[in-house]
């Protein structure tokens, strides 16, 4: 029989969301009349607006007619896309042959890891988006976890934590090493500042690192003087790629569209652009964005869908807010929580001092019969967190705050 490849086994249980998802599940069968509201994942709930909707459509009836219909298209992305994600996103910091389209950032952050291969040293924020790091374990560059089960080998953790202002000490980045960094974040909320980034691009630069930089929720940012790119800091080019994705901003979760970023001037140490075999690899294991897809993005970055978008997005926004309240009334103040997030960003993220998070996972979804998720799921540093996301139907998310007032800790 066929060896199973060793990198699956040096996961550890399950990634975080089925876990939960299997939690919720038992409860509610032992529980059958319990009405479970979810704050857990940051799946979108609200529907496609109507512009982006009629640019959908507008690509689904020329495909039926003769004259109209395509097969496959560019791997890299319908061209007047790739201009308009460059002009409407990037005001021109980017070049539209630097954009490729994509199926999504977590699809290309899979495809990233297949680019620089199992050698590479890998750095990440913690706590972080799950992917980066049991993606790197898939493929070889990290694993298995310490004795101690706090972290794979390999991996250097970052500690964001409330003392840092969530943002690490980047000393920590070993040499020629991948460094992964979200803004806003998943889980924290945070955003790095213009100084911070700054600093980040200058430590990648020093250790001949490269930074894959996730803005999928930069649509979230109000404050005027947070950077929705890392191409915004000077010499960023030749030291980080972007990933980032049309999935929250306009309701594509499901729809599926995202795209990178990779300047020209990206080397590896050989000299090779890294362009040159992002290239590669994007025309040999992927076969191009949907067209309809890509045609709702087009929709999307004209004037009246960046007003949807922002509508959307303020909507997400709005029950940020209220969570924000209800984490700060009297009995989680009594507990001693501090509240972090949500003002540009779709996620709160809290403190519960001297508490494990599934402790508290268990105890709201017990007594309030509402789904969060445990902080400790997105890396050593976010024990005693809960990560509460602002995905949800204002009706939906004010019952759950309703119930979580009177949540007795
Ligand atoms: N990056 C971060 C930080 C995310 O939180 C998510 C989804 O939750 C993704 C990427 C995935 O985006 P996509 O839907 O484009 O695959």
């Amino acid at each position: 029989m066929l060896n199973r490849n060793k990198n699956f086994a040096n996961l550890s249980s399950g990634y975080l969301f089925p876990e939960i998802s299997k939690r919720r599940a038992a409860y509610a069968k032992a529980h059958p009349g319990a009405k479970i509201i979810s704050l857990g994942i940051g799946n979108t709930t609200e529907p496609l607006t109507s512009h982006i909707v009629e640019g959908l459509h507008a690509e689904v009836t020329r495909l039926g007619t003769a004259e109209g219909y395509s097969g496959y298209g560019d791997e890299t992305g319908l061209p007047s896309l790739r201009a308009k994600i460059a002009e409407v996103l990037y005001r021109g910091l980017v070049s539209a042959e630097e954009v490729f389209v994509s199926d999504g950032a977590k699809c290309d952050i899979g495809r990233i890891q297949y680019l620089f291969g199992s050698s590479v040293p890998v750095a990440v924020q913690d706590p972080a988006y799950p992917v980066y790091v049991d993606g790197s374990v898939m493929v070889g560059a990290a694993g298995p976890v310490s004795a101690g089960g706090t972290g794979y080998a390999g991996i250097t953790y970052m500690p964001c934590t409330a003392e840092n202002g969530f943002f690490p000490d980047l000393s920590a980045i070993p040499a020629n090493s991948l460094v992964y960094f979200c803004s806003p974040n998943n889980p924290t909320g945070a955003v790095a500042t213009k100084a911070q980034l700054a600093s980040l691009v200058a430590a990648a630069r020093s250790k001949g690192s490269i930074i894959i930089f996730d803005s999928a929720y930069a649509s979230f940012i109000r404050d005027p003087a947070l950077p929705l790119s890392i191409f915004e800091i000077p010499g960023a080019r030749e030291c980080a790629m972007e990933i980032s994705s049309f999935s929250k901003p306009i309701g594509f979760t499901g729809v599926r569209l995202g795209w990178s970023i990779v300047p020209k001037e990206l080397r590896f140490a050989d000299g090779t652009p890294v362009m040159q075999d992002w290239t590669r690899l994007m025309t040999t294991i992927f076969n191009g964005a949907s067209n309809i897809a890509q045609h709702g993005g087009l929709a999307s970055l004209d004037a009246k869908g960046i007003a949807e978008t922002r509508e959307l997005t303020d909507y997400y926004l709005k029950n940020a807010q209220t969570i924000r309240t209800v984490l700060a009334g009297p009995n989680f103040r009594k507990a001693g929580v501090e509240i972090f997030g949500g003002d540009n960003a779709p996620y709160v993220w809290a403190r519960f001092p001297g508490r494990k998070s599934w402790e508290i996972f268990d105890l709201i979804l017990d007594t309030c019969h509402v789904v969060c998720t445990p902080g400790a799921g997105f890396g050593p540093a976010g024990e005693s967190f809960i990560r509460f996301s602002s995905f949800g139907h204002h009706d939906q998310v004010a019952e759950a705050c309703e119930r979580l007032s009177t949540l007795a800790l």
